[in-house]
Order: C-alpha cells, then sequence, then structure tokens
C-alpha cells in the first residue's frame, strides 16, 4: 500500500544513516531528513579508529566522511548530541531523551553496535574500549613506548589494536579465551596463521586463557589482569575488545521484533514504513540461505542505500529489493592487509592456493564439498578479490578452482 513519504527520520548518524541521506536525496526525494545521533560529530569513518588515528598518523579531520559542502548540499537536520530513547510506531513518533518528539512518515534505524563489556569490568583508568573517535584518542594518549598493553580479546579490533601498539613500541600482550584468535571469522586454521603475524612483530598471543578480573594498582589505575589459574599479566594499559551488541535497547517497548539485532525482512523492513540498516540489522540473506547481522563497513555502506531505496518503493506502493550480499571485510594488521569474501562456518576445508604463510601473503578458499564457501587473501588483494564474483553467482568449487588455474594459463 502506498503512503505519502514527507518526513523521514533516520537514528544514527555514521556510516548507514549517512548512506540513507544521501540516496534519499539521489533519488530525488524532496521532503524532510532528520537525523539523529548520540554522538556530537557529524558521521566519521571507524576502522582508522583502530589503525591510522590511533597510530598518529592522522588526525580526526582525515576521517570525516564528507566535506561540510558535501552535507550541506545534503539539506539534512542534524540531531546531535540527543539519543533515540522510545519508538511508537502505531502513531510513527521517535522520542528523544530530550523529551523532544519527532515524526516520521518514514524510519530507517542506523544505531550500530555498542561494546561488551566484561563481567566486574572497571571504570579505573588505563581501562580502554575502542568504538567512538574520544575513545581512540584516548587510548592513543596512552599507547606510549615502552608501556605494557594487554588486549583482551582477538578479534579483528582486538588485533588491530594490537599492532598498533607494538608499532607505536609498547610491549603488547593479546589475551584470548579461544584456542585461536579470529575463529569465529576465519576459523582456527587461518586465525593461527594470524596469530603468527604479531608474534613475529614481537606481540604475545596467548590463547586458551580465561581472564578472571582486573587487578588495581596505585589511584584507581589498572594495573593488571588476573587469569583464572591464579596467575597475574602486569599492564600499564588494558583494551577489552569482546565486541558490541546491537544498540537496540531504545526498541524495547516498540514493539518491533529484537532478537540481536533489529529482525527485519529480506528488505531490510522491520514493519511498515520502518527499516535498518548496517551493524544493528538482522535480516535474512538469501545468498547465504540464512539470517545474518554483519558487523562490516560495506554492507553499512550498501544498507543504507537499500534501506532508503526500498523505503520510496514501498511509499510508491511497489515491490521493494531484497538484500543480498556476499560479506566482505578488511583488517589492517602490520604491514599486512586481510581481506575476506563469504562465510566460514569452520566446517569448511580450507585450501591455499597462491603464495605462502612463510611470506604472509597467501589466498586460502574455502570449501564444503563442492560448495565454494569463502577466500581469505593476505597482502594478495588482485587475486583475492575476484573470487567476490563467484561467490555472488554461488559458483562451485570447481569454478573456483578454474580461476586459480587461469592465473598459470599463457595469455
Ligand atoms: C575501531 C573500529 C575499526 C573497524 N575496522 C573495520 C575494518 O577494518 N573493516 C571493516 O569492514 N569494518 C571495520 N569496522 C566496522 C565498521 O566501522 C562498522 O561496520 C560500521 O561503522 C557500521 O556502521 P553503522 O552506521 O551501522 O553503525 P555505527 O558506525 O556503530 O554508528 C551508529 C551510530 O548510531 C549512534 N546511536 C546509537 N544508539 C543511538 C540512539 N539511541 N540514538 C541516537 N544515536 C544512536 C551511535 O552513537 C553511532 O554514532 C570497524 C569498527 C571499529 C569500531
Amino acid at each position: 500500500m502506498s503512503f505519502p513519504l514527507e518526513r523521514v527520520v533516520i537514528v544514527g548518524a555514521s556510516l548507514a544513516g549517512l548512506r540513507v541521506a544521501e540516496t534519499l536525496r539521489q533519488q530525488e526525494f524532496a521532503g524532510t531528513i532528520t537525523i539523529v545521533s548520540d554522538e556530537t560529530e557529524v558521521p566519521y569513518d571507524r576502522p582508522p579508529l583502530s589503525k591510522k588515528v590511533l597510530s598518529g598518523e592522522w588526525e580526526p579531520d582525515r576521517i570525516r566522511l564528507r566535506k561540510p559542502e558535501m552535507l550541506d548540499a545534503l539539506n539534512v537536520d542534524w540531531i546531535l548530541g540527543d539519543a533515540a530513547s522510545e519508538l511508537d510506531p502505531t502513531s510513527k513518533v521517535v522520542r528523544l531523551r530530550s523529551g523532544r518528539e519527532l515524526r516520521y512518515d518514514g524510519l530507517v534505524i542506523a544505531t550500530g553496535g555498542v561494546l561488551r563489556r566484561l563481567p566486574g569490568q572497571p571504570n579505573w583508568a588505563g581501562v580502554h574500549g575502542l568504538r567512538t573517535l574520544a575513545d581512540s584518542l584516548a587510548l592513543r594518549d596512552e599507547l606510549v613506548g615502552g608501556r605494557r598493553v594487554v588486549v583482551i580479546g582477538a578479534g579483528f579490533i582486538g588485533l588491530e589494536v594490537a599492532a598498533t601498539a607494538r608499532t607505536r613500541g609498547c610491549d603488547v600482550t593479546v589475551l584470548e579465551g579461544a584456542p585461536a584468535p579470529l575463529i569465529r571469522g576465519l576459523g582456527a586454521e587461518m586465525g593461527r596463521l594470524v596469530a603468527r603475524i604479531h608474534e613475529q612483530n614481537g606481540v604475545s598471543v596467548r590463547c586458551g586463557v580465561k581472564v578472571d578480573g582486573f587487578l588495581e594498582g596505585e589511584s584507581g589505575h589498572v594495573a593488571g589482569i588476573r587469569l583464572d589459574d591464579g596467575s597475574v599479566v602486569p599492564a600499564d594499559v588494558v583494551v577489552v575488545g569482546v565486541g558490541v551488541s546491537p544498540a537496540t535497547e531504545w526498541l524495547q517497548s516498540s514493539g518491533l521484533e529484537v532478537r540481536d539485532g533489529v529482525v527485519c525482512d529480506e528488505n531490510l523492513r522491520a514493519a511498515p514504513g520502518v527499516y535498518a540498516a548496517g551493524d544493528v540489522a538482522r535480516w535474512p540473506n538469501r545468498l547465504l540461505g540464512r539470517e545474518v547481522r554483519v558487523e562490516h563497513w560495506t554492507n553499512a555502506s550498501e544498507q543504507g542505500a537499500m534501506a532508503a531505496r526500498n523505503l520510496l518503493a514501498e511509499s510508491r506502493g511497489e515491490a521493494g529489493t531484497p538484500y543480498e550480499s556476499v560479506p566482505f571485510f578488511w583488517s589492517d594488521q602490520f604491514t599486512s592487509r586481510i581481506q575476506f569474501l563469504g562465510r566460514a562456518e569452520g566446517d569448511e576445508t580450507v585450501e591455499i592456493v597462491a603464495g605462502s604463510p612463510e611470506e604472509n601473503s597467501f589466498v586460502a578458499l574455502y570449501h564444503r564439498g563442492d560448495e565454494f564457501r569463502a577466500v581469505l587473501g593476505v597482502s594478495r588483494p588482485k587475486q583475492t578479490m575476484p573470487f567476490g564474483k563467484l561467490l555472488a553467482e554461488r559458483a562451485t568449487w570447481q569454478r573456483a578452482l578454474d580461476l586459480v588455474a587461469s592465473w598459470d594459463a599463457p595469455s
């Protein structure tokens, strides 16, 4: 059923939210767009927060997602430093912490994720998390050469922080409960190869250890981490990198289905006129044959654009377009660029088809029988990225091997 679309509210002013506004304007939407964010910044890019901003190579002005004149051209009402605290989809109202009420015809939820905390995690000096620009700058101030930095959690962001801290001359230990880093993303075998890159650069990566508590030093500053075997890892700085939870608390009374993310249909629609995009959205990805939530940059950008197009289509009474994509992310650690396309469940066979772990430069393919599932590239972008097309086409394992064979074929 069509409906008049004059007022669009976007909650979350980061990558996904920005892409919603840009796409609406590109599609010639002439109504009002209001973007609400609990941060005080206009949209900025998060990946450099653990890389070039944290290392000190870049200052914050380098990570603005758009120049001021481009933001002005969007003609958006920005409400910064205020949070959405309640949604009433029946009367189409978003309530803000400040008491303001925003009426909408179309709503896009792009609130991303909030850092998870460890049980008993103290707010002492020296204990950090990393999600925002402020987090990155506060941590950067503490990454002084010679300091002992303990990173809890060997996910991508934890490992990037470890690499950056090491590059700044810190003495770095990574603590991970699982038997290898990055198991959830890459599987144990490839995770161990990434750990090797860290060890070669002087980071101590300790897997299979369990954090039992934080030790307090003088004047409320952290002094170390206690493990469950009673041993202590001394620390001047601790970074807790144990992932994020979708930022959905404000939706509790909304009646929307919230289950580790805002549950959407395949068009990213959560309710009539209500869409979700980015880290907060959970949707059935037809390409993977199941419901997923993805915490990667490219996904947030593409979903923001797709949510905007589908909202416009719905308002015209037209069918929307399902969002199906091959998940993709990259990560920079020391001098290695890691790229991963597809999804690994841990039960695939993994074969290295180019380069070698010894040179920290290789391509590994993941398959389950005849089903080609994913590709991991370490510092081999030209050979890695073409597999994305095959994954999008659900190509067989044989077709992936044919692509490998074509590298050696005379041209
Ligand atoms: C340190 C770091 C490094 C990363 N590196 C990479 C990388 O190398 N490669 C990669 O693929 N991905 C990387 N990512 C992930 C990528 O940045 C995210 O997937 C992307 O930022 C998600 O965008 P989003 O707009 O969905 O959510 P977010 O960027 O999380 O933005 C959501 C916004 O909504 C705001 N918000 C939340 N709740 C409310 C509320 N109730 N009211 C108003 N505003 C609210 C938040 O404060 C935030 O500003 C990295 C992320 C981080 C943190």
